[in-house]
């Protein structure tokens, strides 16, 4: 069996770099409160738990006077001051991509158009991008989430960083097809990050290679769904693994290439982790959780 691994794949800049500012904190003896996961991944977050990075809810369950961090995933505009105000410090670790869809929002609210959120309306991402909006965006997985909406003059399109690309392209269609009938100017802006296309694209490429697909990263990591997904339109089967344990032999009986990607927030020891263990199925090692 042979493994093949996607030409990109892994850590994004993004999440590398919010994991080295507040793990150095730590380290350096400064206990860091993060607001949600810092990364969607469970290796990860117990190593940064061990060096005082925690992760809390929100502002009512961080110490007073301690440092609380912004995730990479962004946060509502008003969240630093509110922090500020309760005597706490903060770090904004947001992603300068999700930076730029947030102002993005916030822009075309102030040009007077109807701002558009393909995404996930439970994704801390989307819903501080709506809120940079100043709740005046409404997110959307699909057109039957339009229905009895009604447009102003000018609508815009964005999308959550790490949405399927193909899917976005589909929805942008529809909604220019719809509205233009209507006399309503559209806009659609591709805010999906470069590292997401790279490794949607390297996924694609490699399912087309491959008899089966396995994508590492956290449950909840919407990227890595995203990558099943991406694998699985191909006509490939395709699983997403958060630990050794999730890997099952039988997916792998008689393939004779296996791909390997990862999510945006999956380091490597975890996926060379993963490799070994597909290896160890087709030796018939002893597998242990
Ligand atoms: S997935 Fe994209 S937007 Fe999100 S942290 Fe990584 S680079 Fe930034």
């Amino acid at each position: 069996m042979e493994i093949v691994r996607a030409h990109s794949m892994g850590f994004c800049f993004g999440v590398r770099d919010a994991i080295e500012i507040v793990r150095e904190l730590g380290e350096s003896g400064t206990p860091v409160f993060t607001l949600g996961a810092i990364v969607h991944n469970p290796q990860i977050a117990e190593q940064l738990e061990k060096v005082h990075v925690h992760v809390v809810e929100g502002l009512d369950d961080v110490p007073p006077g301690s440092l609380v961090a912004i995730t990479a995933h962004g946060a509502p505009p008003d969240l630093e001051g509110r922090a500020l105000a309760r005597g706490l410090k903060v770090i904004d670790t947001t992603c300068p991509l999700v930076t730029r869809i947030q102002k993005t929002a916030a822009d075309l609210v102030a040009q007077r158009y109807s701002v558009l959120v393909y995404g996930d309306p439970e994704h801390k991402e989307v819903q501080g991008i709506v809120a940079w909006s100043g709740g005046k965006a409404k997110v959307i997985s699909s057109m039957g989430d339009l229905e009895n909406w009604e447009p102003t003059r000018r609508v815009a399109l964005i999308s959550q960083s790490t949405s399927n690309i193909e899917k976005f392209v589909s929805l942008a269609r529809d909604l220019v097809a719809a509205m233009v009938t209507r006399g309503v100017e559209v806009r659609v802006i591709n805010t999906i990050c470069k590292p997401t296309k790279e490794r949607q694209r390297a996924v694609r490429e490699l399912a087309r290679e491959v008899d089966v697909v396995v994508a590492v990263g956290g449950r909840a990591s919407a990227n890595t769904r995203k990558l099943v997904q991406a694998a699985q339109e191909e006509g490939v089967p395709a699983y997403q693994v958060e630990r050794l344990g999730d890997l099952q032999a039988s997916w792998f009986a008689g393939a004779g290439r296996v791909g390997i990607t990862a999510g945006a927030s999956t380091p490597d020891s975890v996926i060379g982790q993963v490799e070994e263990r597909i290896r160890s199925f087709e030796v018939g090692q002893p597998v242990m959780a």
